[in-house]
C-alpha cells in the first residue's frame, strides 16, 4: 500500500526525544523555548508561541485578537473542521465565503458581500500548501478594521510574493499533527509581529499566569511539552528538504498526468509546498475506489464543506456555496510525501492512466 502520508521520523528524532526524557524534565521548558526561537526566525516574525495543537493555536490566537460572543469571522467552507470550530470555541460566528475553483482558497472577491457591523476577522487558509491570495484580503482587512488570522496548518515554507505565509496576517496559526509537512505528534504554533498578542496567548496556554501562581486571567492548559519541541527542532531543520522533495514529486506527477485529469494550479504568486496534491476529476468516486484497489492510498480532502457538516445543519446554516460543495464532489488528493519512491509515482501515474 502506497500511504497518503509517511511521517518522515529518524535517528535523530529518537536521541532528541531520549536526552529529553533522560533529563527527567518533560513539560515546557527550555526546548519549547528553543523550538519557538527557531520557528519564528524560520517563519520571518518576532514571536512564536507554541501550544498543544494547530486546534489549541487557532482558538488562542482568535482569542487574543479579542474574537468574543456576538462577532463575526469570515472563512473558508473548504478546510478541516478545526477552523471554522476555533471560532465557535470564542461563542463567535463562523460567516462563510466561496472558495476560487483554481486554488481551493477563499476567494477574495466575495468577502466583502459578507462583512456586517459584528466582523470582527478573516480567517484564510492556506489549503493543500497552496497560499492564499493575500493583497487583496489584506486591503478588505485594513479598509473595514478586520483582523487578519493565517490558518497555515498545512504550509510551513509556503510562500506569497516571496514571503512566508505565516507573517502576512495579524498573526497565523500553524499545527504539527503527524500528517503535516512538519510533525511533532501533535503539536500547534502561533507565529505574529505583535508582542500584545503573544503575550496574552502565552498567558492564555498556561492558566492566565503572569508569574508563578500569579493568575490575572482565565487560562487554560494547552502547552507543548519539550519531548514534541525536541522532536519539532529536528524537523524544522529538515523541513525545507522535504518539501523540496514533495515539490519534485508534484512536478514529476504533474509533467505526467497534464491533460488526463486537472492538476494542481500553482498561482504566479505563490510558493506550493504540496501538503496534498489534489487533482480535480469528474468520476471522482470511482476514480477513488480503483486507486484504493490499486493499493494507492489515495484520499478526499474534503467530503463534504463545513456549512453542510451534521453540526452546522444543526445550527441553521443553510449557504450555497457552489464553488466549495463542486470541489468537495471532484478532488482526490493523491500520495505526494516525501518518502514516496520512483516506482510509487510511476505507479500511480501508470494506474491514473489505465483507468481515465
Ligand atoms: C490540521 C489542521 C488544523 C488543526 O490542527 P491540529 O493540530 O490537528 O489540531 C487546522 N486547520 C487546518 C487547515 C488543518 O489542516
Amino acid at each position: 500500500m502506497i500511504r497518503i502520508a509517511n511521517p518522515m521520523l529518524g535517528e535523530e528524532e529518537k536521541n532528541a526525544v531520549m536526552e529529553v526524557l533522560e533529563s527527567g524534565m518533560l513539560v515546557q521548558g527550555p526546548r519549547v523555548e528553543e523550538f519557538e526561537k527557531k520557528f519564528a526566525r524560520y517563519i520571518g516574525t518576532e514571536h512564536a508561541i507554541a501550544t498543544s495543537s494547530g486546534t489549541t493555536a487557532l482558538y488562542l490566537a482568535l482569542l487574543a485578537l479579542g474574537v468574543g460572543p456576538g462577532d463575526e469571522v469570515i472563512t473558508t467552507p473548504f478546510s478541516f473542521i478545526a477552523t471554522a470550530n476555533a471560532i465557535l470555541f470564542c461563542g463567535a460566528k463562523p460567516v462563510f465565503v466561496d472558495i476560487d475553483s483554481k486554488t481551493f482558497n477563499i476567494n477574495p472577491d466575495r468577502i466583502e458581500e459578507k462583512i456586517t457591523g459584528r466582523t470582527k476577522a478573516i480567517i484564510p487558509v492556506h489549503l493543500y500548501g497552496h497560499p492564499s491570495d493575500m493583497d487583496p484580503i489584506i486591503e478588505i482587512a485594513r479598509k473595514h478594521r478586520l483582523k487578519i488570522l493565517e490558518d497555515s496548518a498545512q504550509a510551513h515554507g509556503a510562500e506569497y510574493n516571496g514571503q512566508k505565509v505565516g507573517s502576512i496576517g495579524d498573526c497565523a496559526a500553524f499545527s504539527f499533527y503527524a500528517t503535516k509537512n512538519m510533525i511533532t505528534g501533535e503539536g500547534g504554533m502561533v507565529t505574529t509581529n505583535d508582542e500584545k498578542i503573544a503575550e496574552k496567548i502565552r498567558k492564555l496556554r498556561n492558566h492566565g499566569q503572569s508569574k508563578t501562581y500569579e493568575h490575572e486571567t482565565l487560562g487554560y492548559n494547552l502547552r507543548m511539552t519539550d519531548i514534541q519541541a525536541a522532536i519539532g527542532l529536528v524537523q524544522l531543520k529538515k523541513l525545507d528538504a522535504l518539501n523540496e522533495i514533495r515539490i519534485k514529486n508534484a512536478e514529476y506527477l504533474t509533467k505526467n498526468l497534464k491533460g488526463i485529469v486537472q492538476t494542481p494550479h500553482v498561482s504566479s504568486h505563490a510558493k506550493h509546498v504540496f501538503h496534498q496534491y489534489t487533482i480535480k476529476t469528474e468520476n471522482r468516486d470511482e476514480l477513488l475506489k480503483k486507486l484504493n484497489d490499486a493499493g494507492i492510498g489515495a484520499r478526499v480532502y474534503y467530503p463534504k464543506p463545513i456549512h453542510k457538516q451534521p453540526l452546522y445543519q444543526k445550527m441553521g446554516y443553510n449557504d450555497f456555496l457552489p464553488v466549495a460543495e463542486e470541489a468537495s464532489k471532484k478532488v482526490l488528493s493523491l500520495p505526494i510525501h516525501p518518502a514516496l519512491k520512483k516506482e510509487d509515482l510511476n505507479l500511480i501515474v501508470d494506474t491514473i492512466k489505465g483507468i481515465v
